[in-house]
């Protein structure tokens, strides 16, 4: 059971205030407030009478993150936004405009303790898991704070979503909510290094989520010397559970593949790419990878990723070079926390 209210299913609310001598429809309008007006305190909800709300105030946290720092990017209006929870710790999340409508990236966890080499969420190791409160409230807190509405979430910031599933399939199931922002399942991306048992049990959930999966290398000799969650499970089995999740759903799953110069980036690379995910159904994103200050990995240069791109598609894959948002502004995950900790200003 939770302790916030904001992570409560409407039937979960409309049970405690049958069960606490209140009328059924009080959940509703309780509802309503915190996840379609996005309010961010019991005082603002106006037709809930006093003591109700004393009521709820005495039950539960009420979980509203709070704004710490907001960088924007010159080039592409990108805003990242460092957010304090209730316990002092922090979490990231970016806001991204394009044409088609306006997508936020959030966190998952406190930390990451995943360790990939290249990362920089993991850095400082594993904090604690987010509730589903405090990864709804990411996108609430930016959708006040930009006075827009979004359309498009992906959980890729900070920490390992399928790490922290049963709160993750609770936040998706509050996102999705016709009663809620009733944000689209199709419309929900969710990225994970490759926990495979948790991927299959994702699949049988039988959402309309995008699953992508960071595969950033081709033969597992050369995963596991930059994600060593590829130590647990094999590229064979990661690809099984792939496999099972678009038979299971339906849905094209999305690799992302970092591009890091001299280290995945050969025609040796594509040619083991291809025999790895050819004639699957699936897509590609290569992005040049981010450098992070305290890692010493260089992006592969431009040249480098169009030629990867056209040999690819030769091969009948479908990919595209993701266009890097928000460079100028710590783009890649997890660098803002790491450098708010760090006690830069
Ligand atoms: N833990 C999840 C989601 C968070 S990371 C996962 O691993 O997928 C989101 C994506 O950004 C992942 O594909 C991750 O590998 C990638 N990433 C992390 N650091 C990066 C960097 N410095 N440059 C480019 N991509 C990076």
């Amino acid at each position: 059971m939770y302790k916030d209210i904001k992570s409560f299913t409407l039937a979960e609310l409309q049970k405690w205030m049958v069960m606490t001598g209140e009328k059924p429809y009080r959940a509703g309008q309780l509802y309503n407030w915190m996840h379609v007006r996005l309010v961010r305190d019991y005082d603002e909800m106006k037709n809930i009478p006093g003591n109700l709300k004393e009521k709820c105030r005495k039950n539960f946290d009420y979980v509203a993150v709070r704004p710490i720092k907001v960088q924007e990017s010159k080039i592409d209006g990108t805003k990242k936004f460092l957010f304090g929870l209730g316990d002092l710790n922090t979490v990231e999340s970016v806001w991204m405009k394009y044409k088609h409508g306006n997508s936020v990236c959030i966190s998952s966890q406190v930390g990451c303790r995943m360790g990939c080499k290249f990362c920089a969420s993991t850095l400082n190791g594993w904090e604690r898991n987010l509730l589903p409160s405090e990864m709804l409230d990411q996108i609430y807190a930016i959708t006040l704070l930009t006075g827009e509405r979004v359309s498009n979430v992906v959980v890729m910031g900070t920490g390992e979503p399928l790490d922290n599933y049963d709160n993750l399939r609770r936040f998706l199931e509050l996102l999705t909510d016709e009663n809620g922002l009733h944000i689209s399942q199709r419309n929900v991306t969710v990225s994970t290094c490759g926990l495979v048992p948790e991927i299959k049990r994702l699949a049988d959930e039988k959402l309309q989520i995008t699953l992508a999966v960071s595969l950033h290398a081709a033969t597992d000799e050369k995963r596991r010397k930059i994600m060593p969650i590829a130590c647990k499970y094999s590229l064979d089995e990661l690809i099984e559970a792939c496999i099972y999740y678009f038979n299971q759903t339906g849905r094209r799953i999305t690799f992302e593949y970092s591009l890091i110069k001299g280290v995945n980036d050969s025609n040796e690379d594509v040619r083991e790419l291809v025999s790895l995910v050819g004639g699957m159904n699936c897509h590609i994103n290569l992005i040049p990878v981010n450098p992070v200050k305290e890692r010493n990995f260089e992006q592969s240069d431009r040249k480098t990723a169009e030629s990867f791109k056209n040999s690819l598609e030769k091969y009948g894959i479908k990919c595209t070079i993701r266009r890097e948002m928000g460079r100028d502004i710590d783009g890649a995950c997890g660098q803002l926390r790491q450098s708010h900790i760090a006690g830069n200003p």
